[in-house]
């Protein structure tokens, strides 16, 4: 069994603003939230990252997230929306429980940049053979 926030978040061990409940997944506010409205979609079955999710679960999961997101973009007076993902300690991902962030944006908020675009010289072909043939 291991000891996860979010599992305990599931089990009502640990209070939390729900947002959205089925038999697979829980959608509820972010207990930091960047912006108002701040809204994590995590699956019932314990699972850490992209990469040990089973694909057929992680597009049902994904299916959801765009309700949740609808759900969000109705309520709220929001002008869009982010959906991210964090997968590893390097993409700053901190609960080790398969979760995405939505997150509402107003326009000009400034609450989330991309920095600009790396500037070496990239070798397209090379990486996109790379991941082809992963
Ligand atoms: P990560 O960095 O892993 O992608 O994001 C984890 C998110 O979970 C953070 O935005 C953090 O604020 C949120 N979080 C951590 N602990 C709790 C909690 O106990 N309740 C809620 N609602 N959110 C939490
Ligand atoms: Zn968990």
């Amino acid at each position: 069994m291991v000891d996860c926030i979010f599992c305990k978040i599931i089990n009502g061990d640990i209070p939390s603003y729900k947002v959205y409940e089925d038999e697979e997944v829980l959608a509820f506010l972010d207990i930091n939230p960047v912006a108002l409205g701040h809204t994590l979609v995590i699956p019932k079955e314990h699972y850490e990252t992209v990469f040990d999710a089973q694909e057929e679960s992680f597009g049902k999961l994904s299916a959801k997230v765009a309700k949740v997101a609808k759900k969000i973009n109705n309520a709220l007076d929001c002008d869009g929306i982010n959906i991210l993902q964090n997968n590893g300690k390097a993409s700053g991902q901190v609960i080790f429980h398969v979760h995405f962030h939505l997150i509402p944006r107003k326009e000009d908020d400034g609450v989330l940049t991309f920095p600009n675009v790396i500037g070496e010289k990239v070798n397209f072909e090379e990486i996109a053979k790379k991941i082809s043939k992963a």
